[in-house]
């Protein structure tokens, strides 16, 4: 039985989009990700029971808007428990005319140019602003509501002018030129003159050297841009929170673990049905309902309602919106003097150019291709062998994946999920992070959050001075964005004093059902610790300048630190370590490990596939040499069909609801994932290298030379100097199975 309050029927898309609906929906934004810790390590870390938090409060003066007062928190963390939806348009507002004052202030510098009265003067203007949209930010992506999305809509073009205003004006771009043509004169430290040349590079970027016509149409573009931006994720949340399957047979839901049952009855009842189960579109309901359902029409129908948001020309629909957003990003570079939106983008990434890219993108594409059709092909097998007639299909892939697993290899995912309790998770990926780096962390309930289900803990050096303050913020609800990603609510810096990061980390995991535990599972460890290793990038931070610090790096080299710390969360002899059952507290059986290790490679042919389809889709977009609209449909189809993409398997996002790269920074970025990994594996491997996972001297090299450096010299530069060496594609591929180990 299936309700449906919107139109998602699979006769909205055309046949060859239904046919390609094959595509699994697994795991995260930040798509290798995970961590946790356990009760084991209790002692050595700083517990994280849950006290009853009394309510936090704050101490706010100088200004009746809070977001612009001084606030007299402990760390000075965001007074979250009394900023009001009301206070953030004025406050933005103010803060952008706060800093239009200061860089006027410093056009109006009667004395010369110099690096101090105009670069460190730049650098240090519009702090406010920085203050308020961080936590604007963090806050609307976590906790959104109709205020704020208000309030983001109205204020998108105009925070783009805003910027526009500062980076188009000439004055300034004329002050900024002058200190650099006297560069070499000036003494500069490695890091000032690394800020002078990013701070020129990004006037350059963002049209400063343009002519008069050009910074006009610069400027329509960007506002026009900003709109299209916002709308698009504001279609998305709206897509995935309108779709809704009811499920009133319990034969239907297979062997969906008993915590998912009990949240989808919650779900059921919220939304006031007597009885049945609803599942919805966020990854943690849709992707184990399609794991566990026998029901193929069910599963059919939660899949096309998955892969049809943003494409079912209604009023939220994405399809004109990102074409057009393409087509003004093509402009845009061709404007500034690049072919493309790729080739703009590029050049300021590790990988240079969309040549790099693309065949960086084949050399994994054509072993990974051959692979997945090998899986489809087992279990075509088993569903035929089963009885089931006709050929599979994309919403059947979950579903055999688990079934093939778990005759292959005799492994239960559902068994495993005690293992890995939210808390337990958390604390193993802390302990991983201890023994390497010696930071503790200690839950701090009493300071302010923007939702009771967060956490906080304040994060201290193994001397145990302060290092920062870290929030996690866990469950999926209906008020914050899907995926899990990282942000800085206070960036690191050391211009007058040491300033202490704050940082936050999101997800999307299973909100705990009627008291019961929330498991997580292994896929899910691993996001979490890949946002810790995002966290740890801010924390560890220690440079001069904000603008270089931390996680103010290239794309495609941003996501190193991060995916490498998920390599530690399924190794043996660290999972013996954390993974201990919710009730019992017993270690993660060996017979479960050596499966794990077995199956290691299973279905890796499917996640390849359907990343570098997704990659190779973006790429697609951003290498139109004209500011040419496409029929995003076709579009898509078209470059699916190209690339050789079977039909079971649709790329990791499809055109209507990527918002990486059409809401996000990642355009033509999203290969970065993969792009990283090599550099991931291959710095993991330095561990593994010296026989100790935990190896105390290759860590501190790798806080020392990278994670500390944040973006003040280029991403192959620290890693060199933390490896040795440039890194080798080989860990990878051995990683993924798609060459012989
Ligand atoms: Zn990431």
């Amino acid at each position: 039985m299936i309700t449906r309050p919107r139109n998602v029927s699979s006769s909205s898309s055309s046949p060859s989009l239904a046919r390609a609906m094959g595509r699994h929906v697994l795991s995260v934004l930040h798509r290798s990700t995970g961590l946790l810790l356990l009760s084991a390590l209790a002692l050595a870390l700083p517990a994280c029971a849950d006290p009853a938090p009394a309510p936090p409060v704050s101490h706010v003066t100088d200004h009746d808007n809070l977001l612009l007062a001084e606030w007299h928190t402990e760390f000075g963390v965001p007074p979250f428990d009394l900023i009001k939806n009301e206070h953030y348009e004025p406050a933005f507002r103010e803060a952008m005319a706060l800093h239009i004052a200061e860089v006027e202030a410093i056009v109006a510098n009667p004395e010369a140019p110099t690096f101090e009265n105009t670069i460190v003067a730049l650098e240090l203007s519009g702090a406010m602003l920085r203050r308020v949209s961080r936590v604007f930010g963090a806050v609307s992506g976590a906790h959104t509501n109709d205020t704020l999305q208000t309030v983001d809509r109205t204020l998108a073009p105009v925070r783009a002018a805003h910027a526009d205003d500062i980076n188009l004006n000439p004055e300034l771009w004329e002050r900024v030129e002058a200190v650099y043509e006297q560069k070499d004169g000036l003494g500069l430290t490695p890091e000032q003159d690394r800020l002078l040349e990013e701070m020129r590079k990004g006037f350059v970027r963002r049209g400063a050297a343009l002519d008069e016509a050009g910074k006009a149409r610069m400027r329509e573009i960007n506002g026009e841009l900003a709109q299209f931006s916002t709308q698009y994720g504001e279609n998305v949340l709206a897509e995935t929170n309108a779709y809704e399957l009811l499920v009133t047979d319990t034969a239907d839901l297979g062997n969906l673990p008993p915590n998912l049952v009990h949240l989808a009855a919650e779900k059921a009842r919220e939304r006031g049905y007597e009885a049945g189960w609803v599942f919805t579109q966020d990854r943690p309901s849709v992707e184990p309902f399609l794991d566990a359902s026998p029901n193929r029409d069910l599963r059919k129908d939660a899949f096309m309602g998955y892969a049809l948001r943003g494409d079912n020309d209604n009023e939220h629909d994405n399809k004109e919106i990102l074409s057009r957003t393409a087509a003004l990003r093509a402009e845009r570079a061709n404007l500034m003097g690049y072919p493309t939106h790729a080739h703009f983008v590029l050049s300021d990434n590790m990988a240079e150019t969309p040549d790099r890219v693309m065949s960086f993108l084949e050399e994994v594409w054509r072993p990974a291709l051959e692979v997945a059709k090998q899986e489809r092909a087992d279990m075509q097998e088993l569903m035929n062998a089963e009885g089931v007639e006709g050929e599979l299909e994309g919403w059947d892939w979950r579903h055999y994946t688990e079934r093939v697993r778990k005759a292959r290899y005799a492994l239960d995912q559902e068994a495993l999920l005690p293992y890995f309790e939210v808390n337990s998770a958390r604390d193993g990926v802390f302990m991983v992070t201890n023994h390497l780096f010696g930071m503790t962390f200690h839950e701090r309930p009493d300071l302010p959050r923007w939702h009771p289900d967060q956490q906080v803990f304040e994060v201290r050096e193994a001397d145990g001075s302060h290092l920062g303050i870290l929030y996690m913020d866990f469950f999926a609800r209906p008020s914050k964005r899907g995926g899990a990603w990282m942000n800085s609510l206070r960036t690191q810096s050391n211009v007058d004093g040491f300033v202490t990061p704050i940082v936050t980390t999101n997800f999307n995991f299973p909100a705990p059902a009627g008291g019961g535990p929330s498991l997580i599972g292994l896929d899910n460890t691993m996001t979490l610790a890949h946002e810790m290793g995002h966290a740890i990038h801010g924390l560890l931070s220690n440079v001069t300048y904000e603008s270089l610090a931390g996680t103010a790096v290239p794309r495609d080299f941003v996501e190193m630190p991060s995916q490498v710390m998920e390599n530690w969360m399924g190794e043996p002899e660290v999972l013996r370590m954390y993974a201990r059952h919710y009730q019992t507290g017993e270690v993660l059986p060996d017979e479960f490990i050596d499966k794990l290790q077995a199956s290691a490679t299973f279905n890796q042919g499917f996640i390849t596939v359907e990343f570098i389809a997704a990659a190779f889709l973006d790429m697609a977009w951003h290498l139109l040499d004209r500011p040419v609209e496409h029929e995003a449909r076709a579009f898509e189809d078209a470059e699916m069909a190209h690339i050789g993409l079977i039909d079971e398997i649709l790329p990791r996002y499809r055109s209507g609801y990527f918002s990486h790269i059409f809401s996000g920074g990642y355009s033509a970025g999203y290969y970065s994932y993969l792009w990283a990994e090599v550099l991931d594996k291959d710095a993991f491997q330095a561990f593994v290298e010296t026989g100790d996972l935990f190896h105390r001297e290759t860590a501190q090299k790798l806080r020392d030379e990278v994670l500390s450096r944040g973006g003040t010299r280029p991403g192959m530069e620290l890693y060199v100097n933390f490896r040795g060496r440039e890194p080798s594609i080989q860990a990878l591929l051995e990683a993924r199975g798609l060459v012989d180990g």
